[in-house]
């Protein structure tokens, strides 16, 4: 089974309804460890890209992702737009100027997006940041691939491993991002970029789901 640009456009919609739905649990989430702005900062570049996508269809992997980053850059303020945008950027040139991916592609395009995002803001493993939702998920994604797992159940994995890591990074003290400013103080509440980033892995597994 392939992804088709119209499945992975349907992706970003799927994520955009749930950022709207859980926009208020994303900035009390900020508003525990940072500024409380996460949400409403995603809510508003989702809903411009979701504009967006509805006005001009893209045709490519790398139009939807270029459209998506683009938007995000251009509408998001705070640390999380640029990071997002990297991610959808990053995501378009990996895969290409292609109308579908198969499933070791779409695993490469995703991870070729989570590496852009540790390169721009540098967090690593276990820093409490996105990063810690999305680097297990796509790990695990090209795990499941590689072992001949069907493309559905391994999207599904992927989205339990995204959420394993967002729960996680309660315990973690942050290292980089508003949140370090607290020190030990940020230990004992999820990271809201962790949090919104298992909400997108999460929306890939529904969009794909048989
Ligand atoms: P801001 O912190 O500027 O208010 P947001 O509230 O929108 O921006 O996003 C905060 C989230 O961004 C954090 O929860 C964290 O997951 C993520 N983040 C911040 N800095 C980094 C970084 N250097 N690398 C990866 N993710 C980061
Ligand atoms: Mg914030």
């Amino acid at each position: 089974m392939a992804a088709t640009v119209q499945d992975l456009t349907r992706w970003v919609q799927l994520f955009g309804e749930a950022v709207a739905q859980h926009q208020g649990e994303l900035t009390d989430l900020d508003r525990a460890i940072g500024d409380a702005d996460h949400g409403s900062n995603l809510a508003r570049g989702m809903q411009a890209v979701l504009a967006k996508l509805a006005e001009t269809p893209p045709a490519t992997v790398a139009e939807l992702g270029k459209s998506v980053g683009m938007t995000l850059v251009g509408t998001v303020g705070g640390a999380s737009g640029p990071l997002y945008g990297t991610f959808f950027l990053r995501f378009g040139t990996g895969a290409g100027a292609v109308d579908a991916l198969e499933p070791a592609g779409l695993a490469d395009a995703l991870g070729a997006g989570v590496d852009g995002v540790i390169q721009r803001g540098k967090a690593e493993p276990a820093d409490k940041t996105m990063v810690d939702a999305l680097a297990p998920a796509v790990q695990e994604l090209a795990a499941a691939v590689a072992a001949g797992t069907a493309l559905p159940q391994a999207l599904q994995a992927a989205a339990s491993a995204a959420e394993a890591g967002r729960d996680a990074t309660e315990a973690l003290v942050a290292r980089k991002g508003r949140a370090s400013y607290l020190g030990e103080r940020s230990a004992g509440h999820i990271d809201p970029g962790a949090a919104s980033s298992a909400l997108l892995i999460r929306a890939l597994a529904t969009a794909l789901a048989d």
